[in-house]
């Protein structure tokens, strides 16, 4: 028998930050590769233009360096599957589409989205799981060749037939879906770019990925890739899913409960080691001696890791045994190994020359420097009542605002002009004025009344350590207010 070669990759789609979700399948991906000898491969599913994000895909990048999840293959350094990015493949996509229109598994949808949407609300109202009603299922070839003609656009749907589709799961056994609540999927949008499902599908077989290692959330989406294997008469790969990181109330891990960009992770101060280390036992794929151990190394899970001990419970991220976890490992450096890491980090120079250039003007010692900058050097400012709420405000409307504010924040270009018109606006529609406004964010962030210019601030302190701030203080404040009651 010859030996399998092992392809296995993360398809991230470039979205905003890079996620803790996405460091965690990245791991698993790439222990399963090392154990293996096979490849790890690193996909970018960029076809959603609508929640595209320019910057994403080079944070991604830059986080699973700082991690050390290396891949063989990739955007950035090719490969023999290339190209990587979906973007450069849309005529790949394009010509898959064809084959299924071509083999009646597929058919074109001329409905427009008014129609599409009068006809969802109708199934709403009749209580009815929304799904495609089928208008252009059967339309006649004279019909077809009619809207072409007069350049209806067009999406393509897959045909799901009548009945249900069982497959595999590594971890859970078999799983079957009856088709009635399978929908005729759009596969190519009118706008010719492929959705997730098609080119996800066309991509895994083309680049020889044999196992698919993804988070649970993608298993209603499997019946739909396990049909597409089989119009196109491809051979499936193996289907892993992996449990969803909950926060500790159990639900879906979410940026309300927990940071979950990487880069608050590297900006905050914690070290990849630790990170992957607390990603390592999310789940339990180490045996029971280590994982009881709680401490390991990337080594070591290459060594005993195995994806099939992974238990099905949703493994919790506790922040609080991170940073735990994350003592451990600054205790275990050297005190050269600890300087560096704060001298990479927190005090970086480049760090450190923007927060100076913004206190050369507004101070008189240079021992002043500290009593103006503590707040980008600390994990946590707490300003009282007195500090943030505005004067004419209630404390309700006060954190009703700030929820707006972090909202505002989330979308927008992170550039003083950017958070300047996106926190104005959001004033100007709710009746803030700039002042009141202004005054409460700068309270959130630095802790004071008095600060080095706001913008500039959050600026260098970073959009995840900024957000994460803002929401940990809207929490306090929230906790605080109930308790009152
Ligand atoms: N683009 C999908 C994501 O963002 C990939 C899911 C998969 O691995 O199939 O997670």
């Amino acid at each position: 028998m010859t030996q399998e070669n092992i392809r296995v990759r993360i398809a991230p789609s470039p979205t905003g930050d890079p996620h803790v979700g996405t460091a965690y399948i990245g791991l698993i991906n790439f222990l399963y590769a090392r154990q293996r000898g096979g490849k790890f491969v690193l996909r970018i599913e960029d076809t959603d233009r609508t929640r595209f994000v320019s910057t994403s895909e080079d944070m991604i990048f830059d986080a699973l360096k700082w991690l050390g999840l290396s891949w063989d293959e990739g955007p950035d350094v090719g490969g023999p599957f290339g190209p990587y990015r979906q973007s450069e493949r849309t005529e790949i996509y394009r010509e898959h589409a064809e084959i299924l229109l071509a083999n009646g598994t597929a058919y074109r949808c001329f409905c427009t989205p008014e129609e599409l949407e009068a006809s969802r609300k109708a199934q709403m109202a009749a209580k009815q799981p929304p799904k495609y009603a089928g208008t252009c299922r059967n339309l006649s070839p004279e019909t077809i060749a009619d809207h072409l003609a007069a350049g209806k656009p067009f999406t393509v749907r897959m045909k799901v037939p009548d009945g249900s589709t069982t497959f595999r799961d590594e971890l859970r056994g078999e799983i079957t879906f009856d088709h009635t609540n399978v929908d005729d999927q759009v596969l190519m949008k009118s706008d010719g770019f492929p959705t997730y499902h098609l080119a996800n599908v066309v991509d895994d077989h083309l680049m020889q990925i044999t196992d698919v290692i993804r988070a649970e959330e993608w298993i209603s989406s499997t019946p739909k890739h396990v049909l597409l294997y089989d119009f196109f008469g491809w051979q499936k790969p193996r289907f892993w899913h992996m449990p969803l990181l909950r926060n500790q109330d159990k639900s879906k891990i979410s940026k309300r409960k927990n940071p979950v960009s990487l880069v608050y992770y590297r900006q905050a101060g914690f070290l990849p080691d630790a990170v992957l280390n607390f990603l390592g036992l999310m789940g339990g794929g180490m045996p029971q001696e280590q994982f009881a151990a709680e401490k390991f190394s990337l080594e070591e899970m290459i060594q005993h890791f195995d994806v099939k001990n992974i238990s099905l419970g949703g493994p919790v991220f506790d922040l609080t045994k991170l940073k735990w976890l994350n003592g451990e490992y600054l205790r275990a450096l050297s005190a050269e190994g600890f300087y560096e890491a704060l001298r990479s980090t927190i005090l970086s120079d480049t760090y450190l020359k923007e927060i100076a250039a913004l206190t050369q003007t507004r101070i008189e010692t240079l021992g002043q420097f500290g009593n103006l900058t503590h707040f980008f050097f600390t994990d946590e400012v707490s300003p009282a009542p007195e500090v943030f709420l505005p004067k004419k405000r209630t404390i309700e409307e006060t954190l009703a605002f700030v929820a707006e504010q972090i909202t505002a924040l989330e979308g927008c270009d992170w550039t003083t002009s950017g958070i300047e018109a996106a926190l104005k606006q959001l004033g100007e529609a709710q009746s803030w004025s700039v002042k009141e406004n202004f005054m409460l964010m700068r309270a959130i962030v630095t802790g004071s009344t008095m600060s080095p210019p706001l913008m500039e601030s959050m600026v260098i302190f970073g959009k995840a350590r900024t957000l994460d701030r803002v929401r940990r203080f809207l929490d306090a404040q929230k906790k605080a207010a109930s308790q009152k009651k």
